[in-house]
């Protein structure tokens, strides 16, 4: 069987976690099945499309690396893949059913539906109470002639049930009786709801198998009837679990980002998202974690997927961020943290200018310590501009001391600063106990006040390194004005 999978988004808001990972797995599965991933845009939603999201679903795969075999930027055999361009195959598809009346219009207004729903809310009653099933052909005309435009309904069984082998989840049985009845599959704009465009499409896009999330399962069913009511194969499906936060609930907005955007300007590498994200509900074994993109290519498999909701962990996102910032090379780096820097107003466009090559050269420095690339201003700050009018004075007093103690530690410290050219970095770190020593205090406390005027934060990237980056004269001022300060 060539395998073919598709990732379908409604445009109707910004790509999250859920949906790349959707995405993602359908993409990794077609990659490792040497079958076809398909992009189609299931637009048929026209009050909540947004040509912002559409943009956004491009953008995000594009950033991430994640292509398309077809879709609506492709093309592709077995187009069009936007669902809107497909309206007169859903009407001959309604079509079919009314002839064979699986299906039937329903004229009710949208006042006795609404009527209907707190009636059935109150009652405990589900959907719609078939008033139009068996309607007369005279009935319909009457109907008609009023100027009333009809949607389609599918008639659910009465008797009967519904099921299918998920990948996943084994087997899924839902009693016809317990469906809501008599879904509605063309609304009376002419646009098709989900469930039949869904259907109509995996079909005429042969596709193969549906993997989506479990929140998709209670369609599933419908599906599973519309399938029968046309007489076609139905695809294997495979829902994911669900992702949560760490409480176990729905991950949302609630736990902090979600869509791929706001980790992008956060400044996550694209491969440390993907990574990630491949393990929310994957795995390969029990140790390994870190996956190219191209190996989990080769590696993915449904047989590894878990049942239990996946948890999605904010901190160990950030942990894999810093691994992968480590393995950059350094020109890389330099080019991932430069918009961050631009914007902060650090770093002039341009690739010759001095404040380039500061930053080239503090690469190392960061690299070590950088876990998302949005802390890298507040991380060079110190070597890009002024600092001293930043930091309160009380900021150089370590604790348990007063502003002359700090003083005076400052002031210790100054002819070894002066002379740092002579001493290699083991040789200043060995000078700086031995100030400490000599002021009967801990090493710690020598470093914070310096710690603090050379860089105006007391965390900062290493002391010495530091140090050396901003050079002896920039260095020595600095300490000036910090005792100045004080
Ligand atoms: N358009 C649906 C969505 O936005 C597709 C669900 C499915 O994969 O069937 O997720």
């Amino acid at each position: 069987m060539t395998v073919r999978v598709r990732y379908a988004p409604s445009p109707t808001g910004l790509q999250h976690i859920g949906g790349v990972r959707t995405a993602l797995f359908n993409y990794l599965f077609a990659r490792a099945q040497g079958g076809a991933f398909v992009l189609r845009i299931e637009d048929t939603d026209q009050e909540r499309y947004s040509e912002e999201a559409l943009e956004d679903i491009y953008a995000t795969f594009e950033w991430l690396g994640i292509v398309w075999d077809e879709g609506p930027d492709r093309g592709g055999p077995y187009g069009p893949y936007f669902q809107s361009q497909r309206l007169a195959r859903y009407h001959e598809a309604v079509q079919t059913l009314l002839d064979a009346g699986k299906a039937y219009e329903c004229f009710c207004s949208a006042e006795r539906l609404a009527g209907l729903r707190s009636e059935g809310a109150r009652d405990g009653v589900l959907g719609y109470d078939r008033r139009c099933r068996d309607l007369t052909e005279e009935q319909r005309a009457a109907y008609r002639a009023e100027g009333v435009t009809p949607v389609v309904r599918l008639k659910v069984p009465e008797q009967g049930a519904a099921s299918f082998e998920d990948m996943l989840l084994g087997t899924v049985k839902r009693k016809y009786k317990d469906l809501s009845p008599d879904p509605i599959i063309l609304k009376s704009d002419g646009f098709p709801t989900y469930h039949l465009a869904n259907v109509v499409d995996d079909h005429e896009m042969a596709i193969s198998h549906v993997l989506r999330a479990q929140e998709w399962l209670s369609s599933t069913p419908l599906h599973i009837l519309l399938y029968e009511a046309f007489g076609f194969e139905p695809p294997r499906y495979c829902h994911l679990p669900f992702v949560t936060g760490k409480d176990g609930q729905k991950l949302s907005k609630r736990h902090g980002a979600t869509s791929v955007v706001e980790f992008r300007k956060q400044g996550y590498l694209p491969e440390a998202l993907t990574n990630y994200i491949a393990l929310l509900g994957w795995s390969y074994d029990d140790s390994r974690e870190f996956f190219a993109l191209n190996e989990l290519e080769r590696l993915f498999s449904v047989e590894k997927l878990n049942k239990a909701p996946a948890v999605f962990d904010y901190k160990k996102l950030e942990w894999f961020n810093g691994n992968y910032i480590r393995e950059c090379s350094s020109e890389r780096l330099f080019e991932l943290m430069r918009p961050y820097l631009e914007t902060a107003g650090l770093l002039p466009a341009g690739n010759e200018t001095r404040e380039a090559a500061i930053v080239r050269n503090a690469v190392p420095l960061v690299q070590e310590r950088l876990k998302l690339l949005s802390e890298a201003p507040e991380l060079l700050k110190f070597l890009l501009a002024e600092i001293t009018e930043n930091y309160a004075a009380e900021e150089l007093i370590p604790k348990k001391m007063d502003a002359a103690a700090a003083k005076a530690l400052l002031n210790a410290v100054r002819p070894v600063v002066a002379a740092m050219e002579h001493y290699d970095d083991e040789q200043l770190e060995a000078e700086f106990r031995r100030l400490a020593e000599q002021h009967d205090t801990k090493l710690g406390n020598v470093m914070m006040p310096l710690r603090v005027a050379i860089t105006g934060s007391r965390t900062s990237p290493p002391l010495i390194g530091s140090l050396r980056l901003l050079g002896t004269e920039r260095a020595l001022a600095r300490i000036d004005a910090a005792i100045a300060k004080l």
